[in-house]
């Protein structure tokens, strides 16, 4: 059976205990992963630390030529790529292909960077005296990620850190950990020289050396909120800069004057695209006032349509949830959600696929009368499963959305712009969708929610992304012609 080693300085590196990677379809363990802890983290950031003393001095235009180099890659590599991510994780290979694409612009982003990186230059500020500022990377950054978006959310970290001139260790999911490996390969073919990009594999041990040691800079960190705040405290002890996106609820209103035929598609496929585990999958629709009982009827039709299935056969919409017990606890779900009071209108669990029979599978669940007391409601359950909650007036619907503690996204789907522009500026979500289920930003844009979807203050990628791989120098200059006299006052200077 295959290990999945650590990259480390160019090179994969053996040893150490090991944990199972499962095929989520078929149930069956198809791989071990290297568990890495302290040695492995302390061997990364010192090929990092290294690896930064020559490419922090790099020239802007060669750090861009390679992310120029890398874009191509991942285009000529998508495929395997996708079908790689697709065995690990269980989505379809074509949702496999979309977070590579939604990652790869990130890369583009990262190729723009000459633009972005251009400081200010004030010109005369005092009598002979002139200011600029520019940006200078950290040193040795980390990245800690989900599970969920194996190719895409660490894609959202290294391009921007690693064009800013950082150096950057790499820790993902130890649920499906090759994409990291083979994102490792494509750098090192686009002609990004060893050590600069590391990847440790593990779980809690080597997060926690990532957040102890002294050699890191910079820590971005992407999961379940629990352990983003976790991971906010330690590192911000540990005098780290961080940034730590968490869990998610969101919610989309649909209020009577929309188009429920087109709200329901949509909503269908934000809740049940890559088995509901995104973080801005929709799990709650708030139908608004008469909406409710048609909305909620096409709803059980679009659920009862989903084509589950492995997510490498063709037209498979569905793929299993990525392990076993996330597959018992989204059917336990189901079962409290029953138990205390909501109407079960689709019933997902229990799915058997044939020739599949020990997969990971539960079917799309949709529950009705769902109230803001239920466990349903509650929590991040983080698998296919639409909580309806019904609700008079949009009023109602914010105040809803503004009492979960989760902030990530949330969509509205009406025919007003009125009503669109009032939630849009009294929603305490940091993403918003106008007809759009699933607004995730353009790279360009940053991403990232409020309240417990984001620990701390940073965002993550686009003009965020490059703050926080960066600290600014301001220069204040003077060349005073030969034998000019300045006098040099006592008093704290003042411009003049
Ligand atoms: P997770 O929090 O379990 O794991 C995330 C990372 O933390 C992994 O690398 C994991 O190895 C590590 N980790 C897990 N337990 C740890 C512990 N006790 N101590 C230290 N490190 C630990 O998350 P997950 O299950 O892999 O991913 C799903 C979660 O991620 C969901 O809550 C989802 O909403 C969230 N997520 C959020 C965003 C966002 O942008 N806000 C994006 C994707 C996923």
């Amino acid at each position: 059976m295959q290990t999945i080693q650590h990259w480390i300085d160019g090179s994969l590196v053996p040893g150490g205990e090991t944990a199972p990677v499962f095929n989520p379809a078929t149930g069956a363990e198809q791989a071990r992963v290297l568990l890495g802890g302290a040695a492995e983290v302390d061997a990364a950031v010192t090929a990092a630390s290294a690896a930064f003393e020559t490419w922090s001095q790099s020239s802007l235009s060669r750090r861009i030529q390679v992310m120029f180099a890398f874009r191509q890659l991942l285009v000529d590599h998508e495929e395997e790529l996708a079908r790689i991510i697709s065995a690990e994780h269980g989505k379809t290979v074509g949702d496999a292909r979309g977070e590579i694409v939604r990652g790869r612009e990130v890369v583009e982003f990262a190729c723009g960077l000459g633009d972005i990186l251009r400081g200010g230059f004030s010109d005369q500020v005092s009598r002979g005296v002139d200011v600029h500022d520019f940006r200078q990377p950290l040193g040795v950054v980390a990245g800690i990620t989900p599970f969920n978006f194996p190719a895409m959310v660490p894609l959202w970290m290294h391009p921007i850190a690693i064009a800013t001139g950082n150096t950057f260790v790499l820790k993902p999911s130890e649920r499906d950990p090759s994409a990291a490996n083979f994102v490792a390969d494509l750098y090192r073919r686009a002609g990004l020289p060893d050590g600069v990009f590391n990847v440790v594999h593990g779980g809690k041990d080597a997060v926690d050396a990532i957040l102890a040691h002294s050699g890191i800079e910079a820590v971005s960190f992407v999961g379940s909120t629990p352990i983003a705040r976790y991971v906010h405290e330690q590192a911000t002890a540990h005098g780290k800069r961080v940034q730590a996106l968490g869990g998610a609820k969101n919610h989309a209103v649909v209020l009577p004057d929309a188009d429920l035929e087109f709200a329901a598609n949509h909503i269908t496929a934000g809740a049940y695209g890559s088995a509901g585990e995104r973080c801005m999958a929709v799990s709650v629709a708030v139908a608004v006032g008469a909406a409710a009982d048609e909305l909620v009827a096409i709803l059980e039709r679009k659920a009862r349509e989903v084509k589950v299935g492995p997510g490498d056969a063709p037209g498979t919409e569905m793929g299993p949830l990525v392990t076993k017990a996330a597959q018992e606890r989204v059917e336990n779900a189901v079962g409290t959600a029953a138990a205390q009071g909501a109407t079960v209108v689709v019933d997902g669990r229990g799915l058997k696929i044939d020739g599949h029979e020990n997969g990971f599978f539960t079917g799309p669940s949709l529950l009705d009368h769902v109230t803001a007391e239920m466990d349903a409601y509650k929590e991040e359950l983080f698998g296919p499963v639409l909580a309806v909650v019904r609700v008079a007036t949009l009023d109602e619907a914010i105040d809803l959305i503004n009492a979960n503690p989760y902030g990530n996204g949330t969509a509205l789907f009406t025919d007003s712009g009125e009503a669109a522009r009032r939630f849009q500026r009294k929603v305490k979500v940091g993403m918003i969708g106008i007809n759009v289920p699933v607004p995730v930003p353009m790279s360009y844009y940053s991403f990232g929610g409020w309240k417990d979807s984001l620990i701390g203050d940073s965002p993550i990628h686009g003009p965020e992304g490059v703050r926080f791989y960066t600290r600014p120098k301001v220069v204040t200059t003077r060349w005073p012609r030969p034998a000019q006299q300045i006098d040099a006052g006592f008093a704290f200077p003042t411009s003049s």
